[in-house]
């Protein structure tokens, strides 16, 4: 078995990984954008790869490891009859994402189920593992041909609520021959991650201190979201979920997770974008669904937990017309970076004019710090290669046996 690194040695999120058998079957790991715009290597318009997205296939299938956006956001580029595998919930995430953002879908894409084998020509054997990560439902796949192992990690980390099981996991694996590992937190100095339980607990006296709090999360996070909805109940304030959070939470099949079908103290608020703008068959599958939950006495009372987005000022300003924001923040929970995004700033700035005293950062990574990083050690593997990180040679000081590569090495494993 062989591996290339077709982008993403150094470079945070748009990494893609080819695995080729001795009988020449090939895959891919993940085909997403890169996340910053001045590291387009692979064009987000025109993602050429030959035999993945132009000319004749060379590929038998294409992995996806989770639904965001740099990992599965060009997929819609792969060859027609290259199948693509994606997890049932993470394909609902990607559709849902897609069709809110009215960008193209890949509609044929094959489901993939965690601990479920995937066999490529009978030669290649894909299984995806349930890992932590802050997307909901993230993969890592254990790949297999010629007598040997090969671990992609995906995205992960193990202080979220699943993090506790990351250990069995590799446990259950065993010794693998070969690991790639994302190591986004190797740029950063060695710090544990917070815990999200922690992170709540922080979290507790912003929420007793202003009477409504907005949440700037990514809806995926849902982790993330279960807590501010835990906060909400404990501080006696009324959860209200944007109107694609709540699309999202009725679909997970989830019970613990809340939303506004299964759980009667959540709200979603449909704001008038979505009720004028747009056509009758979204407002049909995706608005009018939750029309009867907006209660105006979610927020009468004043006391409500607002999940927003950043493109939705204009409603804001209504509710602040409206004298509902008196004793507001803001809760950014998301990466830093966005913050350097032209339109997040405009609009950080821009809201505090609609009566939200204060923007208060509150967010834990979704990466594995070292001390996670370190867990892998236990898989014994003779070579480690890391991608998703702009600090490579780090890697060296926490595993054994990690080599460095340059795009398009071929490694045999
Ligand atoms: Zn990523
Ligand atoms: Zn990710």
């Amino acid at each position: 078995m062989k591996v290339r690194i077709l982008k993403g040695t150094k470079q945070i999120g748009g990494c893609i990984t080819e695995i080729t058998s001795n009988k020449g079957t090939k895959i891919i790991i993940d085909f997403g954008e890169d996340l910053s715009n001045d590291n387009q290597k692979v064009k987000k318009e025109n993602p050429q790869i030959d035999g993945l997205t132009v000319g004749k296939k060379k590929y038998d299938a294409v992995f996806i490891t989770h639904s965001h956006s740099d990992h599965i956001g060009l997929i819609n580029y792969i060859l027609e009859d290259i199948p693509v595998y994606v997890e049932t919930i993470s394909k609902i995430i990607y559709i849902l994402q897609s069709v809110f953002t009215s960008k193209d879908i890949r509609i044929k894409t094959k489901n993939m189920d965690f601990k479920k084998a995937i066999y490529i020509n009978d030669d290649i054997k894909v299984t995806p593992y349930i890992v932590d990560h802050s997307a909901y439902n993230s993969a890592m796949f254990l790949i297999e041909a010629d007598g040997k192992k090969v671990l992609h990690t995906g995205d992960f980390r193990s202080n979220g609520l699943k993090g506790k099981n990351l250990e069995n996991t590799l446990k259950e694996i065993g010794h693998v021959d070969m690991i790639i590992t994302e190591g986004t937190s190797l740029s950063r100095d060695d710090i544990d991650n917070e815990t999200e339980e922690h992170l709540m607990q922080r979290g507790r006296e912003v929420f007793q201190k202003y009477d409504q709090i907005f949440i700037l999360q990514s809806s995926t996070n849902i982790d993330r979201l279960k807590g501010f909805y835990n906060l909400s109940k404990e501080c006696k304030k009324t959860f209200i979920e944007d109107i694609f959070t709540s699309n999202l939470t009725i679909r997970l099949n989830d019970e613990s997770v809340p939303n506004p079908f299964d759980y009667d103290d959540v709200y979603t608020w449909v704001i008038s974008k979505y009720r004028k703008n747009k056509s009758l068959k979204f407002k049909r599958k995706y608005v009018y669904p939750f029309t009867e939950r907006i209660k105006q006495k979610s927020y009468k009372d004043k006391k409500y937990c607002l999940m927003i987005k950043s493109s939705m000022l204009e409603a804001i300003q209504k509710l602040y017309n409206k004298n509902f924001i008196t004793n507001a923040c803001l809760i950014y929970s998301m990466w830093d970076g966005y913050k350097e995004k032209e339109e997040m700033q405009k609009f950080l700035e821009e809201v505090k004019k609609y009566g939200i005293k204060e923007i208060i950062d509150l967010h834990t990574s979704g990466h594995a710090d070292r001390k996670t990083i370190r867990l892998l050690n236990s898989l014994k593997a003779k070579k480690v290669i890391p991608i998703h990180t702009t600090k490579p040679e780090e890697l060296k000081e926490i595993l054994d046996n990690v080599i460095l590569v340059h795009e398009y090495d071929i490694i045999e494993v």
